[in-house]
């Protein structure tokens, strides 16, 4: 039979899982002779077995006798004892800290008799009493389930009635009172007294705090932070100690360094003749815990003692709680302290400082989650309240703009200089314009991998998606929010890092790190942050295998990705080198009758996307350029079929016979629609029947490398063939490829030699990836396609449909477009890295989809044993900073 209670003599900081966090550094401060109140911990253990069956463990009711008793001999005291009784808080403290979400009861074994011999004992009548009242009012709300409001109304009653201002004015007698009216409510509203046995209390206790794992709010919480919902709380039960014993008693909570800024020095808060929870409560006003100082030299030295002696054991921020009762100092608590990503990267920096901890375990302990809040501006919003509407906080950042509805007057508006934000139901790739042009994008619906999530993501725009609250009416050019109506051209504020929106225009706070990343300068405010976040960087530069490139189609992402440390672009994609003014010229290629029409058309493309490719090769002189072949279907070049039939068809109905043209055009959109097309012709299929396409995209892309060449340039390009399926199809495709390539060396004397690669984002091409690696010389793991066709999902239309469904089931605890899927995908990649060097032990293999910037996702890959990740260029320090964590 398993053991299912421990002494905080026995625990100790390693054993967090078993005894949660709580129970396990009580136990580690015990050990370290720091001043605990002697108690034991019941084992998460006992609650998984309570929790399964619904009934106590076989045997706990022993162990929990046999640890009391032994608190008792050491104390002197019985539970209970009438004449002196031995008090007990039962505390709930789970592996991971979930700050008040279960449940704590204290003073547990008082009684109507033995508050008399805590009276007598103690000396202090009203101490007793408001001992015993607590216990009640926590007992009959935690434990008997009668709402905490009620009990609340009783004090507020009373203390009216007294016409007192806060709790310390009821004296001893107000208090008893009290405690009768307390009684009388549990009675009334449960039909049960008060327990009278300190036995059946402290059982009855353990048992809340088991079940409380289960309350509503606490599976709200694990879900958010995704902890696991099987792991169970522990409970710790522990000898009271008291600061409501007067006014050299008291309670606090502080912290060894500042949390917000990581800057040194303690931090905390104090309350004089206080217990437990009024710290926090506020009930009444703490003072800072300087003023402890004053009021009480020798423990403020203490403490001050045990909180270095914390921090270096620890070797990190720690948060502690504290009692005095009457002048001795008791530890009650301690955990490595939550802190700001801020403090995360200045405590790490300054712990290196003091010789701590290794730069290396400096940058374990601060992430790219984190960096990426520091690299976006943010909102001042200290005093402000609830914002208009939440939403999910898809891409982080603040911006200030006026709602605008569609795209269109998105584009007009910034042209005139004016400040806009997006606000649409969703977004769909026409809203790309307006997107590009707006500050923020704001949506009612969808998820952190909507279309509107992943593009702001992508261009570094603050998003806030999925705002339910939000309803928007495009046509009439509003949104109303909890009963306020916004007009289009009415200033809004969108936090994308809490995922809110406010009316008007908050302060902004910008950020120094992206100044530095931008610049490589450090400046003067917030020098010590930049510098903390500047030294994260270069040990994870220093230790990384991963090599980090960047997803970008233009030079001016070119060259910002180079500043943020890119070291190559592991994605340029060409579609967008066929929209705005060569979209007729497209248009004319896929209309094309004839061969020398289609030429003509890929004959004005040509110069144009030389000279996009000639820009971008320089801005990345020296460094890998991946180009990828044309890879959506053509019809995203054609006008919208519905737009384009009722056209057709209202001037037919007005007896007028439609424009040749428009009718042209409606036939071949009717021609090229797809149900599927994501599915459809696209990727390498466009280049195996369109003829002249490839060859067109392979000579503009030599021709620019020879270009560069006769500049004294070092372009290093490397041609991607996109949704291979078939090592067939590949052969193809690189046989024409290699024909132009030696074409344009032949006609410009300079040898134009580019690798040529595929992606792979298809299942078939990972499971038959050995054969595809004999033809290609690098691959590219496309994981946004993968992840569909590996799942059958089309992320565009799934994750509005079900996907929260799905989340909160548990299929799965994050959606597998933003972190990868190791089980199933995951398993491609290594099918495919695996099967791919054995044909090809040179072979370079990278990834280029969304999962490239996710840390989560970066550690899978450099597990997988990939060469280097792409990502947009916003997130490359981020995948720089986890691809040395994973290194470690
Ligand atoms: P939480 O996890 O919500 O912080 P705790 O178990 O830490 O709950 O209990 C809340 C507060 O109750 C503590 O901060 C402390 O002030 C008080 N408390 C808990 N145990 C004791 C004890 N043995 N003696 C005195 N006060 C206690
Ligand atoms: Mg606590
Ligand atoms: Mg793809």
């Amino acid at each position: 039979m398993p053991r299912y209670v421990y002494d905080f003599t026995e625990g100790g900081r390693d054993m967090a899982g078993l005894l949660g966090g709580k129970g396990a550094n009580l136990a580690e401060m015990t050990r370290m002779g720091l001043p605990v109140p002697p108690g034991f911990t019941v084992t998460t253990e006992a609650c998984r077995a309570f929790l399964a069956t619904g009934s106590e463990p076989d045997g706990l009711a022993r162990e929990i006798s046999g640890h009391l008793t032994v608190l008792e001999q050491a104390a002197g005291r019985r539970l209970g004892q009438p004449d002196d009784p031995l008090l007990l808080s039962v505390r709930s403290g789970a592996r991971f800290s979930m700050p008040g979400m279960m449940e704590t009861i204290l003073d547990i074994g008082l009684n109507d008799d033995s508050v008399l011999g805590l009276a007598k004992a103690s000396g202090n009548e009203r101490f007793a009493w408001d001992s015993y009242r607590r216990l009640v009012q926590m007992f009959g709300s935690t434990v008997m389930g009668v709402d905490s409001a009620l009990f609340e109304n009783v004090m507020a009653g009373l203390k009216e009635a007294r016409g007192v201002g806060d709790d310390l004015g009821l004296d001893a007698s107000d208090l008893a009172g009290l405690v009768e009216a307390y009684k009388e409510l549990i009675r009334q509203e449960t039909g049960e007294y008060f327990p009278q046995s300190p036995a059946e209390q402290l059982r009855r206790a353990v048992l809340a705090v088991f079940e409380s794992w289960n309350a509503e709010r606490a599976r709200v919480y694990r879900r958010r932070e995704h902890i696991p919902d099987d792991l169970g709380t522990a409970v710790n039960v522990q000898t009271m100690v008291f600061g409501n014993l007067g006014a050299d008693s008291g309670s606090g909570v502080a912290f060894t360094r500042d949390p917000a800024t990581g800057r040194p020095g303690v931090y905390g808060d104090y309350l004089s003749n206080a217990q437990g929870e009024d710290v926090v409560a506020g009930i009444r006003n703490t003072v800072p815990l300087d003023e402890l100082q004053r009021l009480d030299p020798e423990s403020y030295q203490q403490l001050c003692g045990h909180m270095r002696t914390l921090e270096n054991h620890y070797r990190d921020l720690c948060d502690i709680e504290f009692t005095i009762e009457r002048g001795r100092l008791w530890m009650l608590q301690t955990r490595v302290g939550k802190r700001t990503a801020e403090a995360a990267f200045a405590i790490a920096a300054e712990l290196v400082d003091e010789n701590l901890i290794s730069p290396a375990e400096a940058l374990a302990r601060v992430n790219g989650e984190g960096l990426a809040r520091l690299m976006f501006p943010r909102f001042d919003t200290s005093g402000l309240g609830a914002p208009l509407a939440h939403g999910l906080p898809a891409s982080p950042g603040a911006a200030v703009g006026a709602a605008v509805f569609d795209s269109a007057e998105a584009v007009r508006r910034a042209a005139a200089g004016e400040k806009v934000v997006l606000v649409r139901q969703e977004t769909n790739p026409d809203d790309l314009p307006g997107m590009v042009a707006a500050q923020a994008v704001l949506t009612s619906r969808g998820g952190k991998t909507s279309h509107a999530a992943v593009v702001a993501r992508g261009m570094g725009k603050v998003c806030v998606c999925g705002a339910e609250q939000l309803s928007v009416d495009p046509v009439a050019r509003r949104f109303t929010a909890n009963g306020v109506t916004v007009e289009e051209g009415t200033v809004i504020s969108v936090d994308g890092s809490e995922g809110a929106v406010r009316l008007g225009s908050l302060p902004l706070v910008d950020s120094a790190v992206m100044r530095y990343f931008e610049t490589g300068e450090q400046g003067e405010r917030s020098a010590g942050l930049v510098d903390a976040v500047a030294r994260a960087m270069g040990q994870a530069d220093s230790v990384r295998r991963l090599g980090v490139r960047a997803n970008a189609d233009t030079p001016e992402d070119a060259a910002r990705a180079r500043r943020f440390g890119a070291e190559g672009i592991g994605l340029c994609r060409t579609e967008h080198m066929f929209l705005g003014e060569r979209r007729k010229l497209v248009e004319a290629m896929i209309l094309a009758r004839t061969d020398a029409e289609r030429d003509r058309a890929l004959d004005g493309l040509l110069p144009l996307q030389r000279q996009d490719f000639i820009e971008i090769l320089a801005a990345m002189d020296g460094l890998p350029v991946t180009i990828r072949l044309l890879d959506p279907p053509l019809h995203e070049f054609l006008p919208d079929r519905t737009e384009l039939a009722v056209r057709v068809a209202a001037t037919e109905a007005h007896g007028d016979a439609p424009d040749p043209h428009d009718a042209e055009l409606l036939e071949a959109v009717n021609r090229m629609h797809e149900e599927n097309p994501m599915l459809g012709l696209r990727g390498v299929r466009l280049g195996l029947v369109v003829p002249g396409l490839v060859a067109m995209q392979v000579r503009a892309i030599a021709e620019a490398v020879a270009e560069r060449k006769r500049a004294g340039g070092d372009p290093k390009a490397e041609i991607m063939v996109p949704l291979i399926d078939a090592v067939e199809e590949l052969h193809i495709v690189r046989a024409e490829v290699e024909r132009v390539l030696a074409e344009v060396s032949a006609e410009t004397g300079i040898a134009v030699d580019c690798p040529v690669g595929t992606m792979i984002e298809l299942p078939r091409a990972a499971l038959t990836a050995g054969r595809i690696a004999r033809e290609a010389a690098f691959f590219s793991f496309g994981t946004n396609d993968l992840t569909q066709t590996t799942w059958g999902f089309s992320r565009d239309d799934v994750e509005a449909a079900f996907f929260s469904a799905y989340l909160d089931k548990g299929i799965f605890k994050v959606s597998p477009f933003e972190t990868i899927d190791r089980d199933g995908v995951g398993r491609l990649v290594e099918i495919a890295v695996a099967e791919g060097r054995a044909a090809r032990p040179d072979l370079k293999i990278g990834v280029c989809g969304e999962h490239g910037g996710d840390p989560d996702s970066v550690h899978f890959f450099h597990g997988a044993g990939l060469d280097y990740v792409s990502c947009s260029p916003f997130r490359v320090p981020i995948a720089r900073l986890e691809a040395g964590r994973a290194a470690l």
